[in-house]
């Protein structure tokens, strides 16, 4: 019941010219094909408006890498969730790593920024991962169960399935390391676990959960194919345009 959702976040790549290029490729590539399988990409702020156009009617999703809690304000240099909805964007990465770690982001922005996805109308796609100290330490765990809590604990139930939720383990996220498809199926299952804990159990059933760290063509079939494992979050190979496709025909 849950259909695979391969998202390419392009990061800071890709200004609106070849940004728009690649969308046309995609789109391409893509018509007629891999009905079963959900696609997205999420370009930066300044090519949003040439993908959506780009992408209209195709079912391709467009997603933006971040947004401010706030609908509107002072806050020089921002984007809110409004603008990005007004912009046709359809969802939105929240507490990605990098913001994590590069820019000060904590489990207390990924709460507000969550509310503001459903404020404003915007999918979330909640990242969380454990670095690696943490892994080491054996805290993997309390870490994900902490950022999952904190984000979207104080949802409503109906709320949840809403989320797409990216398990990406912070040591595995452009470095080339990927987490093993049993280390990534039992981090799943402990996400699902959590989610049938906390709400009634349609919420664990139907929620996607997608795997992110550096996942290529070559490895994606073997972590797509655990139970728990519903999509994948991609970095560097969403940036070439066969590497996207070989990971997306692996969903299919
Ligand atoms: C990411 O940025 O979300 C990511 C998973 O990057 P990479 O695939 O390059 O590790």
């Amino acid at each position: 019941m849950r259909r695979k959702f391969i998202v390419g976040n392009w990061k800071m790549h890709k200004g609106p010219a070849d940004a728009d290029s690649f969308a046309d490729g995609l789109k391409r590539a893509l018509a007629g094909k891999n009905a079963a399988v959900d696609v997205g990409i999420a370009p930066p702020f300044l090519s949003l408006p040439a993908v959506v156009a780009r992408l209209k009617h195709t079912g391709i999703q467009v997603a933006a890498q971040n947004l401010h809690a706030e609908a509107s304000g002072a806050f020089t240099g921002e984007v809110s969730g409004e603008m990005l909805r007004q912009a046709g964007v359809a969802y939105c990465l929240v507490g990605h790593s990098e913001r994590r770690q590069l820019f000060g982001e904590t489990d207390a922005h990924a709460e507000t920024k969550v509310l503001a996805c459903f404020r404003s109308g915007l999918l979330p796609i909640l990242c969380v991962g454990e670095t690696l100290s943490e892994r080491e330490a054996g805290h993997e765990r309390d870490v994900v169960t902490r950022q999952l809590t904190a984000a979207l604990g104080k949802l409503q139930a109906d709320q949840v399935p809403s989320v797409t939720i990216a398990y990406e383990p912070v040591w595995a996220i452009g470095t080339g390391k990927t987490a093993s498809p049993l280390q990534a199926q039992e981090m799943h299952a402990t996400i699902r676990g959590w989610l049938e804990a906390s709400f009634p159990a349609f919420v664990a059933r139907s929620t996607r959960l997608q795997y992110g760290g550096s996942v290529k063509g070559s490895n994606a079939a073997e972590l797509l194919r655990m139970p728990d494992i519903d999509g994948a979050l991609v970095g560097g190979a969403a940036l070439n345009m066969e590497d996207f496709l070989q990971i997306i025909a692996a969903a299919g």
